[in-house]
């Protein structure tokens, strides 16, 4: 390391950390751009019965750039929108997308719910079930019809805000679903307190459950305990047959991951009524 110092402060130069910092202003300026020409779409996942395959919804996801050109995975961008709170514009124009392709895919015939993406922070910005409303009002979509995922942390970190945001989102009719389930404070007390429909367990769990015994335990009473409380229960990242298979045999009823549709943009994916996917 090398210390530059001036009149306010010393900090210390090193050419991977500057590195970095180069790369996230880009990225930020791409984000910045992203939004005022647009240049992001969604790529839209299935989820499916376990049990026959029957596409039942839709998981809208972000990609940065062009659809013939994406250039950063939200793993890269998410964070960083986050931390600039560009992610509150970008929120805004990911819920108003996905509801207007829901509305065009229900005008076909399709039954599929539409699950969206909602950050902490826009959960935190007052207005949000407001904007939710109203911008699906504004295309014809009936709330009934969509989904808003949300991780643990915001539940736990702003109990009331969150529980009063999503409870009315929930009375009009929207599900709220726990993203990425099995990862966080995933303190099981919780669960019965939250105002939650469905919890989609982590992928890390689907990955080793089948090799590991006490992953497969845990897995097991995660499905037993959603089962007991009422909840929906879909596995995230099935990647093969034998995941599929053995979720099934656990009594898992939805699930979601590569084995049975990568997310893609809506021309190419499988959002036609009751199709059934996979091997
Ligand atoms: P998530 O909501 O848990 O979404 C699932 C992620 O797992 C997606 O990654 C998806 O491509 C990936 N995935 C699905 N099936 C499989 C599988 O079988 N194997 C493997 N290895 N991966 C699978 P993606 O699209 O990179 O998104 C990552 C995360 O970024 C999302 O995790 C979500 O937390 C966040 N994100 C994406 N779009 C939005 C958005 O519009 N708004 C907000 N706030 N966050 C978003
Ligand atoms: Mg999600
Ligand atoms: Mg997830
Ligand atoms: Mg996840």
């Amino acid at each position: 390391y090398e210390a530059k110092t001036n009149d306010q402060h010393i900090s210390f130069y090193h050419p991977s950390i500057d590195k970095k910092v180069r790369k996230n202003i880009h990225l930020r300026h791409q984000l910045e751009g992203a939004i005022q020409h647009e240049t992001m779409f969604l790529a839209y996942q299935p989820i499916v019965g376990l049990e026959d395959r029957t596409v039942v919804g839709m998981e809208a996801l972000l990609r940065l750039g062009a659809i013939t050109a994406p250039i950063a995975t939200p793993s890269e961008f998410i964070p960083l929108a986050e931390r600039t709170a560009l992610i509150l514009p970008i929120g805004r124009w990911v819920i108003s997308e996905a509801l207007r392709r829901l509305a065009e895919l229900r005008a076909k015939g399709s039954e599929v719910t539409m699950a969206i993406n909602v950050s902490p922070l826009q959960l935190k910005e007052s207005g949000l079930s407001d904007y939710f409303l109203t911008q699906a009002e504004r295309v014809g979509v009936d709330p009934s019809w969509t989904v808003i995922e949300v991780t643990e942390s915001i539940l736990i970190e702003h109990p009331e805000l969150a529980t009063s945001e999503l409870s009315r989102l929930r009375e009009a009719g929207v599900k709220v679903h726990l993203d990425d389930f099995g990862t966080g404070y995933s303190s099981m007390s919780w669960l019965a307190r939250l105002p939650i429909d469905s919890i989609k367990v982590d992928r890390s769990f689907i990955a080793d459950f089948l090799n590991d015994h006490r992953k497969a335990v845990v897995l097991d009473a995660m499905i037993r305990l959603s089962h007991d409380l009422g909840l929906g229960l879909i596995a995230e990242g099935i990647e093969t047959a034998e995941q599929h298979e053995g979720l099934l045999a656990m009594g898992c009823d939805q699930g979601q991951g590569f084995f049975f549709g990568r997310p893609e943009p809506l021309s190419r994916s499988f959002a036609v009524p009751a199709q059934r996917i996979g091997r």
